[in-house]
């Protein structure tokens, strides 16, 4: 790996200056500017990657993408552009996959895996893998999520998915979307639409100190933390009020629902019939911006950030990836639903979505090569392959800096950090410390390592459970970030660009790092 050397410091800190390269941009205004979340014609080596030019599509990424859904949608439209293909679950796959081709398969519309197929490929050679999470802590409709009005507040019932409604919660501006499920009367087919509502809805206001009681720890997330959406002061007038009047059908969903939550959500889908809502998953998210911050804008203000740091980095790793004639190796990005409730979906990564889309992939390309199809062939690939499990880790901190662990607390804006757990939350062991350090070389990327104090406990990743299942060798690297599961975090404005170099590294280098090794 690249040494962390005064120069390469010097080097960042040039770099950091987003001020300068906007004004730069600026400047030259004709000439349009890089459009590097997108697939490049011709890519570029890792090295000569500039992390700054990832900064502002990550900003734009995050406020635009705040759901899994969305996220998986983003990831969908970026792979249908740069000519990848999908596969649909439901449909065989025999005979549609060739070596050179590029493709894509989703589950639940919440988790997606997208791969490309070295041109030398053959069946029983390896796959470089990349998996992460793109879920996040989030406060999710309830079924009926109606309330009574209350003192001419209208509120929603909302519950909490994984820590979500700490006490980060409070007075924030929150919006609301998610995937909507909707019957065409006329057709009678059913499909399911993304929405977002692009103005704070919602908002959990706090108790004034005056009252006596102390706000800024944890209120009762069931009655102290009902967010509010609306104002009906009609019971002043001896009405019912209006928000209590149900839409739809009686019995049906809307009817369910806050009425004027249902107008809100049918305008924006631009429907009608309350009743052409079958159901729906909404949630609250952080409607702040993401943005840079800092003096020198260092830094990136946002929500969400775990995990969508990672895997954003992977995905844009994965389309800037180089392909060469001789590549021989399947390059795979896995990003999973679900990690912050523990995985045990068939969307999460402890259900089949990867080891069956390998085995699916595998079959295809056994029958088109009359290779057999087995436990052989699979095991072989398994054993030729590589899993970087990836998601953020923490930074060292400047106020509790007796939470960090000298050596092992890693710096914003440096590079991704291996994180090691001696009682294997994470994957990482000497082996795979060495093949990525010699990635990191080959890249032009400072490796930082990470370990958890004795006396704090280590999160866990998909990591183990990945590499458990299929039986590959892996480790865990994470980008740093503050702020973990706040609803408004930190990383470095360099980290989104300097993640996609290291990714990228590893998909361009791994098959040459693998051949190094005397197995
Ligand atoms: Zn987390
Ligand atoms: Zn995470």
């Amino acid at each position: 790996m690249t040494r962390l050397t005064p120069d390469v410091l010097r080097m960042r800190s040039s770099q950091l200056s987003l001020r300068s390269l906007a004004m730069e941009q600026s400047q030259q205004r004709t000439a349009a500017p890089p459009t590097i979340d997108e697939a490049p014609t011709v890519p570029l080596e890792a090295k000569d990657l500039r992390p700054e030019h990832f900064t502002q599509p990550y900003l734009d990424f995050m406020t635009h993408n705040p759901t899994v859904f969305h996220v998986v949608d983003y990831c969908k439209q970026k792979l249908l552009k740069a000519g990848y293909v999908e596969l649909p679950a439901r449909d065989s796959w025999t005979g549609k996959l060739v070596p050179g081709g590029k493709y894509f398969t989703t589950r639940n519309g919440s988790s997606i895996i997208a791969f490309t197929v070295g041109q030398a490929y053959k069946p029983g050679n390896g796959i470089a893998m990349i998996a992460g999470h793109i879920d996040a802590l989030t406060a999710r409709l309830k079924p009926t999520s109606v309330k009574p009005t209350k003192e001419g507040y209208v509120q929603l019932g909302v519950a909490q998915y994984a820590g979500a409604l700490n006490e980060t919660w409070w007075d924030r501006d929150l919006s609301v979307g998610g995937r909507v499920i909707v019957k065409d009367p006329k057709t009678g087919k059913t499909t399911v639409k993304l929405v977002k509502v692009d103005w704070p809805v919602a908002r959990i206001p706090t108790l004034a100190p005056h009252f006596g009681i102390g706000m800024t720890g944890h209120g009762n997330r069931e009655t102290e933390m009902v967010p509010v959406i609306g104002i009906d002061n009609s019971d002043l007038l001896g009405e019912k009020a209006e928000s209590e009047k149900p839409v739809g059908k009686p019995g049906s969903f809307a009817s369910t629902q806050p009425p004027k939550l249902v107008k809100l959500i049918l305008s924006q889908l631009g429907l009608s019939d309350p009743d052409s809502i079958l159901n729906w998953e909404l949630e609250l998210f952080d409607a702040q911006p993401a943005t840079v911050g800092g003096l020198d804008k260092e830094f990136i203000f946002a929500g969400r950030i775990d995990d969508k740091l990672c895997s954003w980095a992977a995905f844009m790793a994965l389309l800037h990836a180089k392909r060469a004639p001789t590549d021989g190796v399947i390059k795979l990005v896995a990003l999973f639903d679900d990690e912050e409730i523990g995985s045990l979906l068939r969307q999460g990564a402890r259900g089949n979505f990867l080891p069956i889309t390998i085995e699916r992939i595998l079959e295809s390309f056994c029958s088109s090569n009359s290779v057999p199809f087995g436990p052989g062939i699979l095991g072989q690939t398994y054993a030729r392959s590589f899993l970087v499990s990836s998601d953020v880790t923490h930074a060292a901190h400047p106020n509790f800096t007796q939470t960090n662990l000298p050596g092992h607390s890693p710096r914003l804006n440096v590079g991704v950090a291996l994180c090691v757990d001696a009682s294997a939350h994470m994957t990482t062991d000497s082996v795979s410390m060495a093949i990525l350090d010699r990635i990191a070389e080959l890249s032009g990327c400072v490796n930082q390592r990470h370990m958890i104090r004795n006396d704090s406990r280590s999160g866990g990743t998909v990591g183990p459970m990945l590499s458990a299942a299929m039986g590959v060798k892996a480790a865990d690297v994470g980008i740093p970030q503050l702020s973990m599961h706040s609803i408004r975090a930190m990383t470095g404005s360099l980290d989104p660009g300097l993640g996609v170099k290291f990714y990228k590294g590893f998909l361009d280098f791994w098959e040459e790092v693998d051949l190094e090794w005397s197995h």
